[in-house]
């Protein structure tokens, strides 16, 4: 399966990524590692992305559409990959469907895990990475509320957009998204 996770961030789409992509045998294509690794690692990329991460503002979308595209072509994505965090707007949404025209590999889902923004501020406030100051956690929901919940509009026209609740035990949560998935492979 290819699948795009959305959700806001602190809703737990890493932690139900690293468990969807075990049970079903897919990559998981999270830009946020890459783009953590790349920093911590010091390439050029890394070191300009960071200014951006650090200020809970988008990377630019020509840095992470190249990144995708050449992720994209790795071997392991063959069988199917989940990309988490990945796209995040609208332009990034349309290169997405340009990649995946031109190998004719469509999405089969768009799921997106539905949490209530003071529940997100609370679990952000509680986890204590660099990039989550209060006022970089404000910049963060400011920047998925304006730039990647667009994105919800443009994958419902079509039809490919499932959404689950966030809210509860991570078991149960992750409980949701398997039926979603299941009821797709079949
Ligand atoms: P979250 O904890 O908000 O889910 P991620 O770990 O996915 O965050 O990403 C951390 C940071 O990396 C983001 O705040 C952003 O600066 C950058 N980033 C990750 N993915 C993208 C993307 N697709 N487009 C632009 N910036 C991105």
């Amino acid at each position: 399966m290819r699948i795009v996770f959305i959700g806001p961030p602190g809703a737990g789409t890493g932690t139900q990524a690293e468990r969807l992509v075990k049970t079903y045998g897919m990559a998981h294509l999270s830009t946020g590692d890459m783009l953590r690794a790349a920093r911590d690692a010091k390439t050029e990329v890394g070191l300009k992305a960071d200014q951006y991460m650090s200020a809970g503002e988008l990377v630019p979308d020509d840095i992470i559409v190249a990144i995708i595209a050449k992720r994209l072509q790795q071997d392991d994505c063959r069988n199917g990959y989940l990309l988490d965090g990945f796209p995040r707007t609208i332009a990034q949404a349309e290169a997405l469907d340009k990649m995946l025209a031109e190998r004719g590999t469509p999405l089969d889902v768009v799921l997106e895990l539905q949490v209530p923004e003071e529940e997100l501020f609370r679990r952000l406030a509680g986890r204590g990475r660099a990039d989550d100051s209060p006022k970089i956690i404000r910049q963060r929901l400011v920047a998925y509320r304006e730039q990647t919940e667009p994105l919800l509009k443009y994958y419902s026209r079509r039809d490919s957009l499932r959404s689950i609740d966030g809210l509860g035990a991570i078991n149960d949560i992750f409980d949701r998204a398997k039926a979603v998935l299941d009821l797709l492979a079949g």
